[in-house]
């Protein structure tokens, strides 16, 4: 059961430990807040309100929420240094978001060409051509006089597949790699998304030289009159929640941590066209083929 009956939430400084209590629309209602929303709030109402858990499947219930409130943010935190990690952390996310668009697009496409690449070869394959691609043991399996034997031909088969499946894959990556397709989408995607790697990387760079960590941690601020998605998972009505209008227009803060060489390696990991062929379907259609044209001449 991941549905609870919500009636609001109440932000707990995590500082001074006063309380913001928020009422929302349509006061208690079954909202569905996901199992690792359940998770935290056991957790929290075990920390905050121990009471409250005997009917917490049961009674309107309001949730719990940990922040820094303005105030504590103001004493404790605020400096031009945090203010500029925060901002700095905000650009690097919209970066982030660019960048996952782009590798994303690109990863679909890079599978797409590399399926019609190996397809289109297969298509045109003849016993023979298997010849270029490992002479000495083509000459002692798929060009032996025995392969007309079936008792003989699956074996002599399965020998050449053992003994060439890795010069099969190295030639199927470079038919991939030597695609003109895949240079220019490679050269499209370098186009758009380096000047987005620069501009992180700068960040990033400027972070770590700030920091004596390899952590920084960084505030995002937020309204408690929003409304909230209350669900990490999905959103739709009954995980989307509304303040009541009455709800004061008070800011508050949470507070993250960012590791910069995490972030850095996500950002560096690149589709590469030569890594993305599926090694073990190649070699079963490389297989298939061989056999079909094997079956076929004789
Ligand atoms: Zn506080």
């Amino acid at each position: 059961m991941s549905r609870i009956n919500v009636a609001g939430i109440i932000f707990h400084c995590t500082q001074c430990g006063k309380t913001h209590k928020v009422e929302f629309e349509g006061g208690a209602s079954l909202t569905q807040i996901g199992e690792s929303g359940i998770f935290r709030q056991v957790e929290l109402s075990q920390k905050y309100a121990p009471s409250d858990m005997r009917d917490f499947y049961t009674k309107p219930s309001y949730l719990r929420d940990e922040i820094v409130c303005s105030d504590c943010y103001n004493d404790k935190y605020k400096s031009e240094m945090q203010e500029t990690f925060n901002a700095d952390v905000q650009e690097l996310i919209s970066l982030a978001d660019k960048m996952d668009t782009l590798k994303e697009d690109y990863l679909s496409q890079l599978n797409k060409n590399i399926e019609e690449i190996t397809t289109k070869w297969l298509n045109a394959a003849s016993l023979d051509s298997f010849k270029e691609i490992s002479t000495d043991v083509f000459i002692e399996t798929l060009g032996h006089r025995h392969l007309k034997y079936p008792a003989r031909r699956y074996k002599l088969i399965d020998q050449f597949m053992n003994e060439s499946g890795l010069e099969v894959i190295d030639y199927a990556r470079k038919l991939i790699m030597d695609s003109p397709e895949v240079r220019d989408m490679q050269e499209k995607f370098h186009n758009s998304f380096m000047p987005l790697l620069d501009k992180s990387e700068k960040i990033l760079t400027f972070l770590e030289n700030s920091s004596s960590t390899a952590n920084i941690y960084f505030f995002i601020e937020e309204k408690i009159d929003q409304a909230r998605n209350l669900n990490d998972f999905i959103r739709y009505e009954k995980t989307i929640r509304e303040p009541k209008k009455s709800t004061p227009d008070l800011t508050v803060f949470r507070k993250y941590g960012l590791n910069i060489k995490e972030v850095r390696d996500s950002f560096l990991d690149i589709p590469q066209p030569g890594s993305l062929l599926k090694e073990d379907r190649l070699i079963k259609e490389v297989k298939a083929k061989i056999t079909a044209l094997a079956d076929s001449i004789f």
